[in-house]
């Protein structure tokens, strides 16, 4: 999944450029809950809140590395519970 870093303004712009609802606003900057961030896949060919970040302070959670066919495959999980 992606990341919001502490260099995260709270410009409220990402939250609802998000198709699978994984942001919001965390006790002091905005989060991503990456269980539901599919990096975009399944939805757009980019990240869609990278794309209206003002600041680029959306970058891949080098913690929580993942394939595109991982991502596809929680697109499909996320779709099938829905
Ligand atoms: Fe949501 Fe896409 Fe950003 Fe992940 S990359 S938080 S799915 S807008
Ligand atoms: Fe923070 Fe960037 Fe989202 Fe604005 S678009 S709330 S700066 S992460």
């Amino acid at each position: 999944s992606l990341i919001i870093t502490d260099e995260c303004i709270n410009c409220d712009v990402c939250e609802p450029e998000c198709p699978n609802d994984a942001i919001f606003m965390g006790e002091e900057i905005y989060e991503i809950h990456s269980h539901l961030c599919t990096e975009c896949v399944g939805h757009f060919d980019t990240p869609q809140c990278v794309e209206v970040c003002p600041v680029e302070c959306i970058p891949k959670d080098p913690n929580n590395e993942e394939t595109n066919d991982q991502l596809l495959l929680k697109y499909q999980q996320l779709m099938a519970t829905n």
